[in-house]
């Protein structure tokens, strides 16, 4: 398995194959870009098909983040982990004990925080182990609220843009994945009048939106297919890809989830069918800018950073439509510019 000529390498600093003998914990930490701070990027736990996978994973992530930050306005650089092993194990102490340790041999390049499979005790575990942990309890917390607000005012960003509404009564949206982040976005779209349809391979999760919201549920091969205004993918990533694309009958996509694009051309071809794409790492920020005030916690300071989503992105949109360009392409240029400016200053 190469790194170097793997076609998710994108000149990442560092990539950290590691393992605990005794728990037989493995993990990948990948650092993509420190350009603009120390890297910072959840970790995701996950019963990987193969290495291979996990290595994709864990580099496309990586990269993600590095735009997702610069982007947000965040003095922070991109990395992720991934460990290799299904997220329902039960020895939490022992598992994130190790990948306490592994971090902390990184002194403090990287940063980790939550994502799929993990949550804010898994993380207080590694803490014990080091420092560079952020999303804590007591401290800025689960991010998982915040991800979801600045997914909501994405959706209504994409909503005005598309659709020229400024609100969401009456609209119906498709929610893949009810997880941590899914939960907390359907209240917002229920609340806001919207009409859910929910899939998920969490029975329980699943219940409880149904239950709480009204949503009416679907199975998950069925999400792409449905009537709705809005498809808002927020469970793994690649969702929007070969198979998925002719099913859809959404006129916006607009989601939580990383990684939603399978290939670059799966951008290019949601522009030509006339739906707008809102660039995952544009609309999921909130979590990660809630996680940055982790040493001088103030929610309202990081909800008002939260809600710059909605312009960033209408931002994005009108930039995409003048160039004639996906709202990908534009994000990433953006994004780009602002490290290029960066490593500018620094040769000053
Ligand atoms: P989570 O694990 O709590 O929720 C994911 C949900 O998706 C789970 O309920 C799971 O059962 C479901 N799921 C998995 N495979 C599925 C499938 N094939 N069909 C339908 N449902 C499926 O994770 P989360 O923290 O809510 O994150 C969701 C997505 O948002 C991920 O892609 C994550 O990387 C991204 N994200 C999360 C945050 C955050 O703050 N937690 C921040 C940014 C991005």
């Amino acid at each position: 398995m190469s790194v170097f000529s793997h076609a998710s390498f994108d000149n990442h600093e560092q990539v950290v194959f590691c393992h605990d003998p005794k728990t037989n914990i493995r993990a990948i930490i990948a650092v993509h870009d420190t350009t603009l701070g120390p890297a910072v990027g959840g970790c995701r736990m996950w019963q990987y098909d193969s290495d291979e996978a996990a290595l994709n994973d864990v580099l496309r992530l990586s990269r993600g983040m590095t735009y997702k930050n610069a982007l947000a306005g965040l003095q922070m650089g991109g990395g992720k982990s991934v460990i290799l092993a299904d997220p329902a194990r039960t020895d939490r102490e022992a598992v994130f004990s190790a990948f306490g340790r592994f971090v902390h041999q990184l002194s403090g390049k990287y940063y980790s925080a939550e994502d799929v499979g993990v949550s804010t005790s898994d993380i207080m575990i590694a803490h014990r182990q080091t420092p560079y942990m952020a999303g804590l309890e007591g401290k800025s917390g689960d991010p998982s609220p915040f991800t979801a607000l600045g997914t909501y005012l994405g959706i209504k960003a994409a909503v005005k843009h598309q659709l020229d509404k400024d609100s969401l009564a009456g609209l119906r949206i498709s929610v893949q994945g009810v997880g941590h982040v899914g939960y907390y976005l359907c209240r917002h779209l229920y609340e806001a009048g919207a009409e859910l349809v929910v899939t998920d391979i969490n029975q329980a999760a699943l219940q409880r939106v149904s239950h709480e919201f009204g949503a009416r549920v679907v199975a998950p091969d069925e999400i792409y297919q449905q009537q709705t205004d809005i498809y808002a993918p927020c469970a793994l990533g690649a969702t929007l890809n070969d198979d998925t694309l002719p099913q859809l009958k959404a006129r916006i996509v607009a989601g939580c989830a990383n990684n939603q694009l399978a290939e670059k051309r799966h951008g290019q071809a949601l522009k030509q069918m006339g739906i707008l794409y809102a660039p995952d790492y544009v609309i999921n920020a909130g979590g990660i800018i809630n996680v940055s005030f982790d040493n001088h916690y103030d929610r309202q300071q990081s909800t008002a950073k939260v809600e710059r989503i909605y312009q960033t992105l209408m931002r994005i949109f009108a930039e995409a439509e003048k160039g004639d360009k996906t709202t990908a392409e534009i994000a990433d240029s953006m994004a780009r510019d602002i490290i290029a400016q960066a490593q500018q200053s620094e040769k000053k």
